[in-house]
């Protein structure tokens, strides 16, 4: 069962929101100040805040930003909750740290689906063992990417968006994931990403897996998506002398 900090002090809004997540099958935790919020989450770490802009005291923004400051909380996946809408208050918010970004008044649907695709984008990049796929090898921890070569491993440098791609694909190898199946999973909430983005990025991927003979491994499925495949011949081994 996820635990979810829901920080929010309008009392009446926390219980509608704790209400909703417990009937989800989450483990619901209230604080309603910045410094009640700390101390929950000094006392255990919970997979998901939902946090509240305005609060008395501390503010959300400011208890954001000293949570990325910290080792232990710097991953914490973080949705603020907030009435502001405008432009530059969304900026200020994802800047301070935030993951996710919610205008009040929400539908519970909405705040289920956001839950899920953090959760769902956090979980990968919360493992860190290293994974390997034909002749590449991926380490979360160090965040490097190597292909075997004939001369010792081959250092591949990604973007983080092409990195959290590979993961995933290396992770769920020879499955055909749909464009829409990578947003939800790679870019966690595509609400506001067109399917197009995906290609773009693939097409970097490739481009940055091409020194190493490995563009072919992420295979174009026509009128599916895309596959990760261990078993695609390197052009390197393939080329006669
Ligand atoms: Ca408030």
């Amino acid at each position: 069962m996820s635990t979810v900090l829901v920080v929010e002090d309008e009392a009446a809004i926390a219980e509608l929101i704790a209400l909703n997540l417990r009937h989800a099958g989450y483990d619901v935790t209230l604080a309603a100040t910045a410094e009640q919020a700390r101390a929950c989450v000094d006392a255990a770490l919970p997979d998901i805040v939902l946090l509240d802009w305005m609060l008395p005291g501390q503010s959300g923004l400011a208890l954001a930003r000293h949570w990325r400051g910290a080792a232990r909380t710097r991953d914490l996946p973080i949705i603020m909750l907030t009435a502001r809408a405008g432009e530059a208050d969304k900026i200020a918010g994802l800047d301070a740290g935030a993951d996710d970004y919610l205008v009040k008044p929400f539908s519970t649907n909405e705040l289920l689906a956001r839950i899920r695709a953090l959760l769902r984008r956090k979980a990968p990049q919360a493992l860190d063992a290293a994974v390997e796929a034909g002749a590449l090898r991926l380490d979360p921890a160090t965040r490097r990417v190597t292909a075997a070569a004939p001369r010792g491993a081959l250092e591949i440098k990604l973007g983080p968006t092409e990195f959290r791609l590979l993961h995933f694909l290396m992770t769920h190898p020879e499955r055909v994931h749909s464009r829409a199946q990578l947003l939800d999973h790679v870019w966690g909430d595509h609400v506001f990403i067109e399917e197009r983005t995906v290609d773009v990025h693939v097409k970097r991927l490739r481009e940055a897996l091409e020194p190493a003979q490995c563009a072919a491994m992420i295979e174009t499925v026509r009128g599916a998506g895309y596959r990760l495949t261990g078993q695609a011949a390197r052009t390197l081994v393939q080329t006669p002398d």
